[in-house]
């Protein structure tokens, strides 16, 4: 076997168990492209050995994907079929276990029809709502990871040959997902332990709201009461842990959706529906986006912005210090799940149940009540540097440094 080999059985096994953490009895559902098969047969092996009643493939391809986008009838393209949604039924029917695995390249859907790709997400986010609206409330572990695609590869290290991009797009992978120490899984429960810590101080504070200050940002984010900050491992309805992302870095919350004021500049490209975005820049006002403009990508900025009326608000507000080690590796993944764990992020669209408390026994009425944004949409973007410095506002008037210069401030 070679180290590569070995190394991607970790992850496997680091995926199902620190992942998902399978128990006997689960339906999986792992969604993957077809040029990870044999990540895909490993991790189908691992969760079969932690007693996993069915595993369930959902293949995927880039250029497919592009193909449809191109040529599918629009009548095909924005309907999905009663079959799909019968599945996602019996996803739901049968608790399934989900794991994504991230590998697209960043620029697939480039130079597409805007109305095309806008149309499709928004019918797939409407099939999908019962799955999201329970993976969002945490009913069943889930989990994102990623695996290197030489195109995705290649946008990262443009320099490299393909061959060469891609096996140090994998050597990054292992790095930040800890399967190159020797235990992953231990390094994983310390790892996750530093974070919950730092949720619980933020807890214990229940700061108002936090105040954002860096070159083009000056904004104040109001926090709905009793929110719940998170880090490191979450909890299923069942009591099970597990790691939504790996890898993770992030201590977050929901903001309150109607006190958002001010505005704040990206500071990362953003991958978001096949494109890149980059330099993009918000004012915000009672909440609302009431301005947006991106340099790169702006069209398909605007189009985001049109897929309800939740997609204006902010729904979280993740807290990752600059030296963090994605931050410091300095590499630019184009890929959401490694550029918003190197920087302080926020999402505009749909809150998560759980940052509040109560929260996942709340209806969406009750919880849009609380100030937790509802959306379709949920898109992060990164707003962390090296400049930014976070202060907290009490209720009774104090304010209270959290970061300085990019950094936890104590
Ligand atoms: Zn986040
Ligand atoms: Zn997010």
């Amino acid at each position: 076997m070679t180290t590569f080999q070995h190394n991607l059985e970790k992850y496997a096994a680091l995926v199902a168990k620190t992942g998902i953490n399978v128990q006997p009895g689960d339906t999986v559902v792992l969604q993957i492209a077809v040029d990870q098969a044999e990540l895909a047969r490993d991790i189908t092996a691992a969760c079969y050995d932690l007693g996993a009643a069915e595993v369930i493939i959902k293949w995927q391809d880039d250029m497919i994907d592009r193909l449809h986008m191109q040529h599918k009838a629009h009548a095909r393209l924005v309907n999905v079929p009663d079959f799909q949604k019968q599945e996602y039924d019996y996803w739901l029917a049968n608790n399934a276990k989900r794991i994504s695995v991230m590998s697209s390249n960043p620029d697939n859907l480039k130079g597409l029809d805007g109305d095309r790709v806008a149309a499709v997400q928004k019918a797939n986010g409407q099939a999908m709502l019962k799955v999201r609206q329970a993976t969002q409330a945490n009913k069943n572990s889930w989990t994102v990871i990623a695996a290197a695609s030489p195109a995705w590869a290649q946008k990262v290290f443009p320099d490299m040959d393909e061959q060469a991009a891609t096996a140090k797009l994998w050597t990054e992978i292992f790095k930040t997902t800890r399967v190159d120490q020797e235990d992953p899984i231990l390094a994983w429960e310390q790892h996750g332990q530093k974070l919950q810590a730092k949720a619980a101080e933020l807890n214990a504070a229940q700061y108002k709201a936090l105040h954002y200050t860096a070159p083009g940002t000056d904004l104040t984010i109001g926090l709905p009461e009793n929110h719940i900050w998170m880090g490191g491992p979450s909890r299923s309805s069942d009591g099970r842990p597990f790691m939504a992302n790996m890898p993770t870095e992030e201590v977050f919350s929901a903001a309150d959706a109607n006190n958002v004021d001010g505005y704040i500049t990206s500071t990362k490209p953003l991958s978001y529906a096949g494109n890149t975005l980059n330099n993009l820049q918000f004012t915000f006002e009672n909440g609302k986006v009431i301005k947006a403009t991106a340099e790169e990508g702006n069209a398909v900025l605007q189009k985001l912005l049109q897929t309800d009326a939740g997609v204006k608000r902010l729904g979280e507000v993740a807290l990752v210090p600059d030296p963090s080690p994605i931050s410091q590796s300095k590499i630019t993944f184009y890929n959401t799940l490694f550029d918003e764990n190197a920087s302080n992020h926020l999402a505009l669209g749909s809150a998560y149940a759980f940052s509040i408390e109560g929260g996942t026994d709340m209806s969406e009425e009750a919880l849009e009540a609380a100030g937790l944004n509802r959306s379709q949409a949920h898109v992060d973007f990164m707003v962390g540097s090296s400049q930014m410095n976070i202060d907290g506002l009490t209720h009774d008037g104090q304010i209270v440094p959290i970061f300085r210069n990019g950094d936890w401030a104590d």
